[in-house]
């Protein structure tokens, strides 16, 4: 008998028949007699709805007031599921997170987890009855309700199947694993039969959206295997688990691209100790993360200085290099919200030299200038311009990623939209 954590996401969730689904999905492992918590997203466009309403009534919607409304999209399909399995028969109870008890810290919108309280979840299963845990949200210590930043009911899921020691935690989802690329953009990604953690980590933060990072973040440190399979069907998905010998030989093992980039240049900047500081210093005060940073060589003591912030950042990260500019001996300001990041994850990177090298001879052959570089021990990243990101993503997955005929196949979910 295992104890078992299963997250279901959006689409999952998103009608009264896809709950009936789930419910009869969790009615059959109880049968078996494991364990489950389940943990819920709010229905599929349920979040996007409430964030618009809050923007139909405030021009600037306080961040409190915000999670608090955003958080009911889980409220309701928690307590949907909880019904939907009382129906079957079976015991269930729904839980937000200030019931179980998920402490978080204060930053609305995207807090971190601190601590759970397992008593009440535990004592739920011991009587047989599934506990049904409301995704996406916590509470601080001043009992205000928090958020954990958009897919955050992925980490719930990770972080309670940590807490209770849980045998796996199982992200149900509208793909059925984890793919060499976004099955979106590139039809003949492959599905991976097992992804390290690290790759996992490398991949969700460049953009593979199919994890939310923290999770995986949880997952890694506590352990927890994680298999991200599909709610529409049985097949096995993709394990993220510990890294091992035979995956260190894949050298490329996924493609990933992330819109959600903009670019901020710094033109004609004295070139002076202390200049990246001050650039840098109050944008990370102000919970702004700064992706990629160049700066010029600069021969007469005047440089360039390029980085990057997510697009939801730009306008407040740019108000704040504008108004210092004097401050900094700017001359001029350069802004792109239109680029994206697209790259390559692979543990083989360690070992093989040259994949660089090969990666710029494949986006030069389809005339895609590189705007940026970044790399890591398995990861290089490019700023391109955002009009060639399906193409560079489908042009480094073919250059990259061997083609396995018996594998590749769309996801089931993807094939019935
Ligand atoms: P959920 O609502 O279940 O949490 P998400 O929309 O958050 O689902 O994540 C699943 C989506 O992630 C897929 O529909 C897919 O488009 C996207 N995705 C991006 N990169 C990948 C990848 N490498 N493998 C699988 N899915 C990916
Ligand atoms: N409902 C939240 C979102 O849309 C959390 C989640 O789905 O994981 O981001
Ligand atoms: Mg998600």
């Amino acid at each position: 008998m295992a104890l078992i954590v299963q997250k279901y996401g959006g689409t999952s969730v998103g009608s009264v028949e896809r709950i009936r689904e789930v419910a009869k999905r969790v009615a059959a492992y109880q049968r078996q007699g494991h364990r489950i918590v389940v943990v819920v997203s709010a229905m599929a466009g349920e979040t996007n709805r409430l964030l618009d309403l809050a923007r139909q009534v405030a021009r600037r919607p306080s961040e409190r007031e915000s999670d608090a409304l955003v958080a009911s999209g889980e409220q309701v399909s928690a307590a949907l599921l909880a019904l939907a399995l009382q129906d079957l028969g079976l015991k269930a109870a729904s839980f937000l997170g200030h019931q179980v008890r998920i402490a978080t810290d204060s930053a609305f919108g995207r807090a971190r987890i601190q601590s759970i309280d397992k008593h009440r979840l535990l004592a739920t299963l011991a009587d047989g009855t599934v506990a049904v845990v409301a995704g996406f949200q916590g509470v601080d210590r001043d009992n205000n309700i928090t958020t954990l930043g958009r897919g955050g009911s992925d980490t719930t899921g990770v972080a309670l199947a940590a807490a209770l020691g849980a045998d796996v935690c199982e992200i149900f989802t509208d793909v059925d694993g984890v793919y060499t690329g976004d099955p979106r953009i590139v039809p003949h990604a492959r599905k991976l039969g097992r992804v390290s953690y690290d790759e996992m980590l490398e991949l969700a933060s460049l953009g593979a959206k199919v994890l939310q990072i923290r999770a995986v973040e949880f997952a890694k440190r506590y352990r927890v295997p994680v298999h991200v399979r599909s709610s529409f069907g049985d097949e096995p998905g993709t394990m993220v688990i510990e890294e091992d010998k035979p995956m260190e030989n894949v050298l490329v093992s996924g493609v990933a691209h992330d819109r959600d980039q903009a670019k901020i240049t710094l033109l004609r900047v004295p070139d002076r100790p202390g200049l990246a500081a001050k650039v840098f210093g109050p944008i990370a005060a102000a919970g702004i993360v700064v992706d990629m940073i160049i700066q010029n060589a600069s021969a007469d003591g005047i440089t360039d200085l390029t980085f990057t912030v997510p697009r939801g950042d730009f306008q407040k990260a740019l108000s704040m290099v504008r108004g210092d500019e004097g401050g900094l001996g700017v001359q001029g300001i350069a802004t792109d919200t239109k680029v994206a990041k697209v790259s390559i994850v692979g543990l083989g990177m360690r070992s093989h030299a040259g994949v660089a090298a090969r990666m710029f001879e494949v986006l030069a052959g389809e005339g895609i200038n590189i705007q940026m570089i970044s790399t890591s021990e398995i990861k290089i990243s490019v700023v391109v311009d955002e009009k060639y990101t399906e193409l560079a993503v489908r042009a480094l997955h073919d250059a990259f990623i061997p083609s396995r005929p018996a594998e590749s196949r769309r996801p089931s979910a993807q094939e019935s939209r």
